[in-house]
């Protein structure tokens, strides 16, 4: 069984950039000070699939056009494999808070095709990420797997 580290973007791997939380220039793009070193350490030294599960709050709309968004997060993720930091997928939702989406974190819809699926080990899986909704996110699904 696979275990897997699920892994959020921005806060964790990248700075966040108030007061929109929108990397949608490369000026706004800051990786994290020894991000790569131990990204590149866990990939290689631990027995973990990396799955990125990002909220992008309005993604696609005129506020955070996906043409804004798509150049710099390519950008991150071939950055990280020339690292040997490989993403089996990017989850990513695009809501906003206000649409309540069973999607977006820390609902656990993302996940879904990890939740009792048994190729995964998902009771020695974890989640990292900045903040409470990441942890929450975790929890939730705890719950779920445990009835
Ligand atoms: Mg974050």
């Amino acid at each position: 069984m696979k275990k897997v580290l699920f892994i959020d973007r921005d806060g964790t791997l990248i700075k966040e950039v108030p007061p929109t939380y929108q990397i949608d220039s490369f000026e706004k793009l800051e990786f994290y000070p020894d991000m790569f070193t131990w990204m590149s350490r866990i990939a290689k030294e631990l027995d973990f699939e990396l799955v990125m599960v990002s909220n992008q709050d309005g993604l696609g709309t005129a506020s955070f056009p996906e043409e804004t968004f798509t150049p710099v997060q390519n950008f991150i993720i071939k950055a990280l494999i020339n690292e040997g930091i490989v993403f089996s997928k990017i989850l990513i939702d695009k809501s906003v808070p206000e649409e309540n989406s069973p999607n977006r974190k820390p609902a656990t819809g993302m996940l879904t095709s990890y939740l009792g699926n048994a190729e995964y080990d998902i009771a020695n899986s974890f989640v990292i990420g900045d903040r409470v909704t990441d942890i929450q996110l975790a929890k939730i699904w705890v719950a779920k797997q445990s009835g």
